[in-house]
């Protein structure tokens, strides 16, 4: 059965070549989830589409669906948020993170309020002094639309209210005194607080002479995160080598 073809709003999450003229391209698609598509030819030829299918480049895409592969028969550009980013080493690995954040949290269904948080955190990073703040939010903002966003305040085991001064990934954020297991964190109440700040949009009141500080509400975000996707990400690891 031959199926319609589709336009949708994409961001390219991931290229690589194929053939020896192809290229795929792996899209987070505002209403269609995760698409891995082929763009034929674009190698070859002066390809009039081919060169917008980039990172960081929001699209309007033209598409062929098929089971294994659809096929990208054209695509427009809507925003483009690489000014900013590709010049920027910090913000480069943020923005690069943010993108395979989105592709492991995607499904295959739609998802507009994913591909907006997507969009609207690559925008926030093109003139960030703090792009790693910036990811924090994403991550945090991300993991509450998927449905396990840390506890930032009650324990995350038993609910007794906070403050508290302990972090575990496992039992789902901050733990009490009386939860507190082997492998919890422990961290100033206080931290846990501007984490909850930069969770709900806060990120402007983080106080940022406190280096150490925000380095740990990078630490726990991530070990939160990578904790419910199960697997390290690339991209995050270099980030903390960094
Ligand atoms: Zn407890």
């Amino acid at each position: 059965m031959r199926r319609e073809s589709f336009r949708d709003r994409a961001l390219v999450v991931k290229t690589y070549d194929f053939g020896e003229a192809d290229r795929i391209i792996v899209l987070l698609t505002r209403n269609h989830g995760i698409v891995r598509g082929v763009a034929k030819g674009v190698r070859r030829s002066k390809s009039r589409f081919g060169s917008r299918l980039q990172l960081f480049v929001e699209l309007d895409v033209q598409l062929y669906p098929s089971r294994k592969l659809s096929t990208i028969s054209g695509a427009d550009t809507v925003a483009y948020y690489a000014s900013g980013i590709i010049e920027d080493f910090t913000r480069y690995s943020c923005a690069s993170a943010i993108l395979e954040i989105a592709t492991h949290i995607a499904g295959l269904e739609k998802d507009p309020h994913l591909f907006e948080e997507t969009t609207r955190a690559l925008k926030n990073i093109q003139d960030s002094a703090e792009p790693v703040l910036d990811l924090d939010e994403f991550m945090l903002r991300a993991m509450n639309h998927a449905g396990w966003a840390p506890s930032l305040f009650d324990c995350a085991s038993c609910g007794r209210p906070g403050p508290h001064t302990a972090f575990n990934p496992g039992a789902g954020g901050a733990v009490c005194l009386y939860c507190r297991q082997a492998g919890s964190i422990a961290v100033p109440a206080e931290t846990l607080h501007m984490m909850w700040l930069v969770a709900n949009g806060h990120t402007a009141r983080i106080p940022l002479e406190h280096p150490e500080q925000q380095s740990t509400i990078h630490r726990l975000t991530t070990a939160h995160l990578q904790w419910h996707i199960e697997r390290k990400l690339p991209t995050l690891a270099v980030l903390d080598q960094a």
